[in-house]
């Protein structure tokens, strides 16, 4: 369950930086969601100035993906305004990396179509949804 205290992180007009423990919780929840694989891993650091990628932020939280022993990239968390933003993106980001790892399986499948479910955030909430038509098929990512 979900510490709602971490929410406390969200600073009007600044972008939202979860706190780690929510965000092993986040990444262990979706990484369940998206493959059976236990070769997949991950760490997550706090980087807090720039350390050369020119993805990073100056303030922001990586999570690097591990499988297997090889890097399969990072995440940086940092930018977005609300967790909701947050979660979908890391989501969606995490998502790109399994499918990648399971040759373009559609990852996580959406339930009799033939495509990966997408994510979203509406009504301050982050779901995955059918990309074609929300009606279809829509589940909160973490059910807060
Ligand atoms: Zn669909």
């Amino acid at each position: 369950m979900l510490d709602h205290a971490s929410f406390d992180e969200i600073r009007e007009g600044q972008a939202m930086i979860p706190d780690i423990t929510t965000l092993e919780h986040w990444v262990d929840t979706i990484l369940t969601q998206l493959t059976e694989d236990t070769s997949v891993t991950f760490d997550i650091t706090e980087v807090h100035s720039p350390c050369g990628d020119f993805n990073a932020d100056p303030e922001s939280v990586a999570v690097r993906l591990r499988i297997n022993t090889d890097s399969a990239g990072s995440i940086f968390l940092g930018t977005d305004q609300t967790s909701e933003e947050a979660l979908a993106r890391l989501a969606s980001e995490l998502q790109d990396h399994i499918i990648d790892h399971e040759w373009g399986r559609p990852l996580p499948p959406c339930p009799g179509h033939q495509h990966p479910l997408s994510t979203g955030v509406s009504d301050g909430t982050a779901y995955w949804k059918c990309p074609h038509d929300e009606d279809h098929f829509r589940r909160e990512i973490l059910s807060l």
